[in-house]
């Protein structure tokens, strides 16, 4: 890897040397992602490192320029990412038409297809748009594929499903994602618990506990009662005895109910559909560009769990976005635009209540808890 990195600090300009991606040392390695290098396309290989520009020149289209001239478009595809293998067929189909057989997955579930020549983008974006019935945008000053969690599908936490949410969400923004009507881009993520896998982002829906978890006795022998006491992050369980059996008592008062201990343990069960809500938050940006990355803050809270399609939601989201739409300068994030107009006038635009849940003091949190931009992870 060491090899890359130096390959793409080179200073532009001076000549590109011949490179055989496959020689480069890597460990080798047996689990995990394979070799990244195998799977570029030609071109991407070619002018590794050495790429001048890069711009959109259309909804969902972008064009790389390498230093020697050679082009590399982008056409990039919104996916529900839950995919059957029909599905993924018909999508690999498109690409051995126009793409040599190259495309990639972004961690928005994005579906790139990457091609040289430029004639084929036309073709390529109704073959998208009619035989997959996938919308073509995403980029620019246009709302991202909805990054979400594992949900049902793969995780034993979540108390909504993290899919439906999107499904529901992205239905509602479709022409958000095709337009470029936003000051800027807007990223967004749902999260099925408060452990928030989804991660930071512009607008964020994550669902919220409000009850400790109730401890089942009977069934908590099955589990390592060592390891359930120390994943809580605030120290709020304890051991104890019931019946002269060992078992585990939560510090209702220390609780923030984020429910790591349920993961560890199914004898403690945090969910509950009565008392859950999901809640929005915003502001949070990963990058470095201009005022550097930001945690998200809570926005609006108490808004119902309520499937298949979440109204509540998606009319909280929509007075987030027209607010931003209407106030927000060219090339302002979420945060900055927050940062700039100050919460009051936030609040004032969305016509969210702001109360005293909005004030994070809670006073049992640790002086390492919630210090990178990961909740917890
Ligand atoms: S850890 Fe939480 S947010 Fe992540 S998939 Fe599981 S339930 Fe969803
Ligand atoms: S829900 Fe979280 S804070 Fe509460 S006891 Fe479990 S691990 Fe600790």
């Amino acid at each position: 890897m060491e090899t890359v990195r130096r390959e793409a600090s080179r200073p532009r300009g001076k000549a590109v040397p011949d490179m055989d991606l496959k020689k480069l040392p890597m460990a080798p390695r047996d689990n995990g992602a394979p070799d990244f290098r195998r799977f570029l396309h030609p071109a991407m290989a070619r002018n590794y490192g050495a790429w001048a520009d890069h711009k959109v020149i259309g909804r969902g289209v972008l064009k790389h320029v390498a230093e020697n001239g050679e082009a590399l478009f982008t056409v990039r595809a919104g996916s529900p990412r839950t995919l059957s293998v029909d599905k993924v067929r018909a999508i690999c189909d498109i690409a051995d038409r126009f793409c040599e057989g190259h495309l990639r997955f972004t961690s928005r579930s994005n579906i790139e297809f990457l091609l040289t020549k430029e004639e084929d983008i036309e073709p390529l974006v109704r073959a998208v748009e009619e035989e997959l019935g996938f919308p073509v945008g995403g980029t620019g000053h246009a709302i991202g594929n909805i990054l979400h969690t594992q949900g049902w599908l793969h995780c034993n936490l979540p108390n909504t499903d993290a899919a439906g949410t999107v499904k529901a969400l992205m239905d509602h923004l479709f022409e958000e994602f095709r337009n470029e009507r936003l000051p800027q881009r807007v990223k967004l993520s749902t999260s099925c618990c408060q452990i928030n896998c989804g991660t930071h982002a512009d607008i964020s829906v994550v669902l919220q506990h409000h009850r400790p978890p109730r401890v089942d006795h009977e069934n908590i022998r099955q589990c390592e009662l060592p390891r359930v006491v120390a994943i809580c992050p605030v120290a709020a369980i304890r051991p104890t005895k019931v019946d002269s059996r060992d078992t585990l008592e939560v510090i209702e008062e220390k609780c923030m109910y984020c429910g790591a201990c349920h993961g560890q343990c199914p004898s403690m069960e945090v969910r509950d559909p009565d008392t859950d809500t999901l809640a929005i938050w915003v502001g949070g940006k990963s990058s470095s560009t201009r005022g550097g990355p930001s945690f998200m803050k809570l926005a609006a809270y108490d808004l119902p769990n309520n499937p298949p399609r979440w109204p509540e939601v998606c009319e909280a989201l929509e007075r987030i976005l027209e607010a931003y739409r209407r106030g927000g300068r060219p090339f302002e994030r979420i945060g900055e635009w927050i940062d700039r107009i100050g919460w009051k006038r936030f609040f004032d635009l969305t016509g969210f209540r702001f109360t005293k849940y909005h004030i994070d003091s809670y006073r049992f949190a640790r002086t390492t808890f919630n210090t990178s931009m990961q909740a917890r992870r």
